[in-house]
C-alpha cells in the first residue's frame, strides 16, 4: 500500500484533510517513533481510493514562527517516508516565503508531488491562484478540506500515482 504524506506550513489545512481521509478509523492514528515526534499515520480513505497517509503535525510548534530550517527538515523527513507527497497551501493567504522554502525542497525530490491549494470553499476569493503557479509544482488542485469542496478532483489526480 502506497504512503501519502501530507506537508506544509503551519496552518494551511494539513490535520484537517487528514483527519477526513482517516475518518472513523482515526483510532488507527498513532505516534510515530523518529526524528518527527509528533508525526501521525492512518489508514487514508479517498472515494475508491486506499491508502496510508501522514500528518507533518510536528511543523505545529513554532506556529507561523517556525524556523524555515524546521519546516525544510520536516518536508524532507515527510516526503522521504512516503511515496507521494501532497503539499498544501492556504489559497486565501496566497503564496508565503515559507510555502516557497517548501517548494525548493519539494521541486528537487524525485517523488510525485501534488499541489493542493485549500480553503477554496463557496466563492471564497482564492488569493493564491495565480501565486501558485510560482512554485514550480504544476496546476494546483482546489480543495476545501473542512467543506469537502474538490476532494473528487483530488482523488482523480492521486489515483494514477497509488
Ligand atoms: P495544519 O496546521 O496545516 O494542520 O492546519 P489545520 O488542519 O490545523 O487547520 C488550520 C486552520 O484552518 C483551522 O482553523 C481549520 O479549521 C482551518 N481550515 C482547514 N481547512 C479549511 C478549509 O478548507 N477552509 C477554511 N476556510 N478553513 C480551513
Ligand atoms: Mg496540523
Amino acid at each position: 500500500m502506497r504512503t501519502v504524506a501530507i506537508l506544509g506550513r503551519p496552518n494551511v489545512g494539513k490535520s484537517t484533510l487528514f483527519n477526513r481521509m482517516v475518518g472513523r478509523r482515526q483510532a488507527l492514528v498513532h505516534d510515530l517513533p523518529g526524528l518527527t515526534r509528533d508525526r501521525l499515520e492512518g489508514d487514508g480513505r479517498l472515494y475508491d481510493l486506499t491508502f496510508r497517509v501522514v500528518d507533518t503535525a510536528g511543523v505545529e510548534a513554532g506556529g507561523e514562527e517556525t524556523l524555515p530550517g524546521r519546516l525544510r527538515q520536516l518536508t524532507f523527513e515527510g516526503l522521504e517516508e512516503a511515496d507521494i507527497g501532497l503539499f498544501l497551501i492556504d489559497a486565501r493567504a496566497g503564496v508565503t516565503p515559507a510555502d516557497q522554502e517548501i517548494a525548493e525542497i519539494l521541486r528537487r525530490s524525485d517523488k510525485p508531488v501534488l499541489l493542493v491549494a485549500n480553503k477554496c470553499e463557496g466563492r471564497a476569493a482564492i488569493a493564491g491562484a495565480a501565486e501558485a503557479w510560482s512554485l514550480g509544482l504544476g496546476e494546483p488542485v482546489w480543495v476545501s478540506a473542512e467543506h469537502g469542496e474538490g476532494l473528487v478532483d483530488l482523488a482523480d489526480m492521486l489515483r494514477p500515482l497509488l
